[in-house]
Order: structure tokens, then C-alpha cells, then sequence
């Protein structure tokens, strides 16, 4: 069928909206009329080739909407359902055997590579195509498996997650990605005691989701680090308790000032190392400081070494630990009891003002932008 898809046709190219064809669902592979889709920083940094995605591209991630087909394979899902859509993974490698599938074995192939999972039998690498000089060419269109910034988008059921038709898609469409992230740090990996003092570097999408999540796991305090001072006041109307800005002085200083012998959990989110040491810094003893900025290809950091022999850890996150369909659950009934108002982050854009709304989060105008992807004729 004919779609309207944001394509980037070449690295670091504006997107540009583009009639494209789409291939109908084969073996466990579902159509879904996408109504909304998050925009994340890692579709930007896909736009740039930081992680070698081919171009052309249909990029998106962050998609949900209304399934229309599936296919001959699919158990659980039918035409008609709700669906969020999520990263994808393997599911025969040993993380997906262990449930750990944010670590598949195969995660950067299945979600970067924009092409279907070689370790499938289908003879068509990826379900978008486009026609140049008359012939229907492949363009990487299994992004994630979903490249959802199109009117529709092939997934598989195993990145799919069922949700209530009552619920708005448009506000929950980003918990596939950096709500997840955020939350299932906090809620999934560092599961802290009620009571814990926590400190997230960086409030934006991913930040102020593990700021709600420490909240909600009953932290305190729960100090957020930031150089944007209304993203700061923000993060303290949806639970922190202390607001530093590393325009003010040191923030390792200005989070010992608080708690003198250092928090005992952190979240590093800006993928800068020099905040990543402080992040580090800043733990006490026996502290964990938790790892999701995504860094360029090849970025070190440094560290101390007697600082970190004393029972400190550094655990990388992917995705927040999650397991989408029984996570993704989880965090909705939270949104539905007011405690994960995830709305307050997003703004809408259309989809062909897709570059208009990377403009805005670059920016910082704009938190999380989410195109309303069902709006194109
Ligand atoms: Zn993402
Ligand atoms: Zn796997």
C-alpha cells in the first residue's frame, strides 16, 4: 500500500515527506496505522549515522496506533487492537532467554541496522520501499522494528504491546522509548528502598521519567541536575526535591552540600563524560550510579580508581531494563492514577513538521515532541 513517510535521504539531510510503499505483514508481523510517534534523541543521532543505520531511512521509534493487519504467524493480536510500539530483539539469543531482552544479543542489527533480522527467512530486507527512476527500491523501513514516522508501519508482534482503547495514543506513545528508559532505571535496575537519596543528571525526557519513577519509589531527596532553569522547575513540580544548575559552581560540591557524604544512587543521562565522572563522583559509598546517555561510537570516560574501589558501581542501562509488555502496563496504570503524568512533557507537532520539532528539542523549547503522524491526508 501507498504511505506518507518522513524519509532522511541522506546522512544528517533534513527529513522530507515522501509517498513510499509499504509491504503487507508477513509470518509474525503486524500493520499499524500509526497514529502518533515520540521523537527521541536517538532518531536524531540515526538521522546522523552515529550508529551506522543505511540511508535512505525511515526513522521513528517511539510509534503506536491501530493495528489493520497481521500476519499468518501472528497469535495475539488482531486487526482493530491498540498498540504501543517498542524496541525490538531476538528472542532465541541468551539475554532474550534470560528475559533480559534489552540486551539481546542481536539489539544493535534488529534496531539499528533498518532492515529486517537476517536470522529470519524473509527474502525482503526491509518492508518500505520507494521508486527511483520507476523501480521500487528498498530504504531501511524496520527501524526498531517499526520505523514509525509514516502514516504506517510494519512491526512484529514481539514489539507490540496491546493497550485499552479508551487510552489517549498520542500521550503514551513515547513510553516505548524514553519514558521506559527513565522509569525502569529507576523501577526495574536500581529498584531503590523507599527513603534512598537520588540524583539524575540531566531533566529531559528520560530524566524527568526517572525523576516521576523516584518519586514514586519513595526517594529522598531526589535532586535533578540541569542547565535549563525551567526544565528545573519543572522537574521539581513532578517530584524533585533540590534543583542544581552547573552554572551555579560544581555539581558534585552542590550535591554534597545537600548530603554530605554523597547520594547513594544516580542517573547519568547527558552522555557527556565529564558529567558522567560526576555523576560517579557524587556517590557515596556503596552508591550505583546508573548509565543511559547514549555516547557517540568510541566516547571514554575516566574515573578514579580508589573512589570507585569502595563498593561504588557503574551499571550501564538499556531501555530501562524493560520488558515492554509487562512494563509498559505497569507504567500506564501509574499515568491513569495521575503519579506518571507523562503529558506534562510532550508537545504535538504534525508530521510534516517533523524538523520543526527537532528544531524545538535540540533547542530545549520542546521536551518531548510527538508527531501526530495520523493527521496527513
Ligand atoms: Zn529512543
Ligand atoms: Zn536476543
Amino acid at each position: 500500500m501507498k504511505i506518507t513517510a518522513a524519509l532522511v535521504p541522506e546522512k544528517g539531510a533534513s527529513f522530507v515527506l515522501r509517498d513510499l510503499t509499504l509491504a503487507d505483514p508477513v509470518g509474525d508481523e503486524i500493520r499499524v496505522r500509526v497514529v502518533a510517534c515520540g521523537i527521541c534523541h536517538t532518531d536524531v543521532s540515526s538521522r546522523d549515522q552515529v550508529y551506522g543505520t543505511p540511508m535512505p531511512a525511515v526513522l521513528g521509534h517511539e510509534g503506536a496506533g491501530v493495528v489493520e493487519a497481521v500476519g499468518p504467524k501472528v497469535k495475539a493480536i488482531k486487526p482493530g487492537d491498540h498498540v504501543l510500539m517498542s524496541f525490538d530483539s531476538c528472542g532465541n539469543c541468551p539475554s532474550c532467554r534470560d528475559g533480559q531482552i534489552a540486551y539481546c544479543w542481536h539489539h544493535m542489527e534488529m534496531n539499528f541496522s533498518g532492515f529486517r533480522y537476517s536470522g529470519t527467512a524473509w527474502d525482503v530486507p526491509s518492508p518500505i520501499s520507494m521508486a527511483v527512476d520507476g523501480v521500487e527500491t528498498p530504504v531501511a523501513g524496520a527501524f526498531f522494528g517499526q520505523s514509525s514516522f509514516a502514516t504506517h508501519a510494519i512491526c512484529s508482534e514481539r514489539n507490540a504491546v496491546v493497550v485499552d482503547k479508551d487510552l489517549p495514543l498520542e500521550v503514551l506513545a513515547p513510553l516505548g522509548c524514553g519514558m521506559q528508559t527513565g522509569a525502569g532505571a529507576v523501577l526495574n535496575t536500581l529498584n531503590p528502598a523507599p527513603g534512598s537519596s537520588f540524583a539524575i543528571t540531566g531533566a529531559g525526557t528520560v530524566g524527568m521519567a526517572a525523576i516521576m519513577a523516584a518519586k514514586i519509589a519513595g526517594c529522598a531527596p531526589i535532586i535533578a541536575i540541569d542547565m535549563s532553569a525551567d526544565r528545573l522547575k519543572l522537574a521539581l513540580e513532578l517530584g524533585a526535591t533540590h534543583a542544581i544548575n552547573p552554572a551555579d559552581g560544581d555539581i558534585v560540591q552542590a550535591v554534597k552540600a545537600i548530603l554530605p557524604a554523597g547520594v547513594q544512587y544516580s542517573i547519568e543521562t547527558t552522555a557527556h563524560p565529564a558529567v558522567f565522572r560526576a555523576a560517579v563522583d557524587m556517590l557515596q559509598v556503596r552508591g550505583i550510579c546508573g548509565l543511559i546517555g547514549g555516547a557517540k561510537l568510541g566516547t571514554e570516560a575516566s574515573f578514579e580508581m580508589t573512589h570507585i574501589l569502595f563498593g561504588r558501581t557503574i551499571r550501564g542501562i538499556l531501555q530501562g531494563d524493560s520488558v515492554p509488555k509487562s512494563f509498559l502496563p505497569r507504567l500506564i496504570g501509574l499515568y491513569r492514577s495521575g503519579r506518571f503524568p507523562i503529558e506534562r512533557l510532550e508537545t504535538r507537532y504534525r508530521l510534516d513538521q517533523i524538523n520543526e520539532a527537532i528544531a524545538d528539542m535540540k533547542s530545549g523549547k520542546t521536551i518531548k515532541p510527538v508527531l501526530m503522524t495520523g493527521s496527513q491526508p
